[in-house]
């Protein structure tokens, strides 16, 4: 069976009775086994998605498939399922079995989505690279020199190898995007509160995002309009009406134009200017703001004068809240409790120093340190008031234009082991990314650039507000436009 690519290739198959719901899955199933070295999924729910593939089939033979009949799903293991275990790739949560679903589990489920295994990400989902995992490093499928980026980087590897066809991941400062992009995959972070964070393990709760990696735009734009909406169980979960996203985007299906969007958009200089931003993904990057200017779009620089206090105020306030999210991991409370202690406080020492990996021990102590007091005004109050800044400044530009161009990564993904022992170097790598984490704006990467080394590279694009639709439908356009030459 030739990998299929999309939903829509999928439904053509399963109504031409080409293929149905079993084969499907063993087909992934068979895939799973074959490129098992990549390490993409912690653990692998086979039988279980073998029943429901049998109880989807009924139903779409009946013809009352939900939504997502058909999709078959990876699910980065920080993302609780019911009866299923959830580690977020930490020892400290090995044994962790979740007692309930995500709000977004559910809502995936209730459409009929298969969910094929839990993915490896990097531990509690800190990192870039998938190389803090309990569970070992995930590989890239396109050149397993490489990383597959992070940290939903098993669920981007599993998408890319056609372990399933699409999967769910988290972002908090690039998460989805990233890997999206080392993998040659659209990667959707929807704006903050679009989608409900119910059990999802919080690392920064002002930033996380669930959203979907996928190979099209219609997938990622049918998989949000799932798992978007309000929901009792998270008071962030913005209560807006969910637009029908998927009926937006018609051109798969071979209408001719999707609905107008507006041809209007800013990019930043210096992202553009950045010494550590590769040529070549330079070059893409302005020839394709060219071409759009040729095509009639009023497309124009802006300044973003803050662009060297992202990181920083990212890697403040991220690691002040990871620091007090990841609290509860005590070895009483929850996770990894160390059989070599013998009182409470070596209860709490040794069961934490055991179940956490360095990167996450950093984290903490630094989360820690920017909290403290004497060292909370200097540190913490003043990420607070970059972040603040950050907002203004892009609403500025959101006052005039729509949408914002960027790249998505300063560079392809590097090798495996490359990033040495200078946590630092490995931040920077995130400075396009988290822009949109701190403002809490939608933004997507999508597959068009393709390197000299052979590695591909994302296009960012971030809009205003919850607007999912204008970014999805710009989306579209771009991939048409700009997708077969990438
Ligand atoms: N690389 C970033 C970090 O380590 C982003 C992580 C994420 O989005 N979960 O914090």
């Amino acid at each position: 069976m030739k990998p299929p690519r999309s939903l829509i290739e999928i439904r053509k198959l399963l109504s031409s009775r080409e293929v149905d719901m079993k084969t499907l899955v063993e087909f992934y199933l068979g895939n799973i086994r074959e490129k098992k070295h990549l390490n993409a999924f912690i653990e692998v729910f086979g039988e279980e998605a073998l029943e429901r593939a049998d109880r989807v089939q009924q139903k779409i033979d009946r013809g009352t498939g939900g939504r997502l009949a058909g999709m078959v799903i990876g699910l980065k293991d920080n993302i609780c399922y019911k009866g299923h275990y959830t580690s977020a790739s930490s020892r400290s949560l090995e044994n962790f079995r979740s007692i309930y679903n995500a709000t977004a589990v559910d809502r995936l489920l209730a459409e009929d989505a298969i969910i094929i295994g839990r993915t490896g990400c990097d531990e509690f989902a800190m990192g870039g690279t998938n190389e803090t995992s309990y569970y070992g490093p995930v590989l890239n499928p396109l050149d397993t020199s490489r990383v597959p980026g992070g940290s939903s980087g098993g669920s981007a590897a599993a998408v890319a190898a056609d372990l399933c066809l699409a999967a769910i991941g988290s972002d908090t400062g690039g998460s989805i995007r990233q890997p999206a992009s080392f993998c040659g995959l659209t990667g959707l972070k929807p704006g903050y509160g679009r989608v409900s964070r119910y059990g999802l393990i919080a690392y920064g709760s002002s930033f996380d995002q669930i959203g979907p990696i996928t190979h099209s735009i219609q997938d990622a734009a049918l998989i949000l309009e799932v798992i978007a909406g309000k929901d009792e169980y998270d008071s962030t979960a913005r209560s807006e009406k969910v637009p029908e996203y998927s009926m937006l985007l018609h051109s798969a299906e071979g209408k001719k134009d999707g609905e107008p969007f507006p041809r209007k958009f800013a990019y930043l200089k210096e992202p553009l200017d950045h010494p550590g931003l590769d040529p070549h993904i330079r070059e893409r990057t302005i020839n394709i703001i060219e071409e759009l200017r040729a095509d009639g779009f009023q497309g124009e620089p802006v300044s973003f004068p803050y662009l060297d206090y992202m990181v920083p105020a990212y890697y403040v306030m991220a690691t002040a809240e990871a620091s007090s999210n990841l609290a509860r991991y005590d070895g009483i409370h929850y996770g990894h409790r160390s059989e070599n202690s013998d009182n409470l406080r070596s209860t709490y020492v040794k069961s934490r120093s055991e179940g956490f990996g360095t990167e996450v021990k950093r984290r903490i102590m630094t989360g820690t340190f920017v909290l403290s007091t004497g060292y909370y005004d200097a540190y913490y109050g003043k990420a607070q008031k970059a972040r603040r800044l950050i907002h203004e400044k892009t609403m500025e530009i959101f006052d005039q234009y729509p949408f914002i161009i960027l790249p998505t990564t300063p560079r392809p993904a590097f090798l495996q082991g490359s990033m040495g022992e200078d946590p630092v170097a490995l931040y920077l790598e995130d400075i396009f990314t988290i822009h949109a984490n701190l403002v809490g704006i939608p933004a997507i990467s999508l597959p068009l650039g393709k390197h000299p080394e052979g590695m591909p590279f994302g296009l960012q694009i971030m809009s205003a507000g919850l607007d999912e639709t204008g970014l999805l439908l710009f989306s579209d356009f771009m991939m048409n436009r700009f997708g077969s030459l990438a």
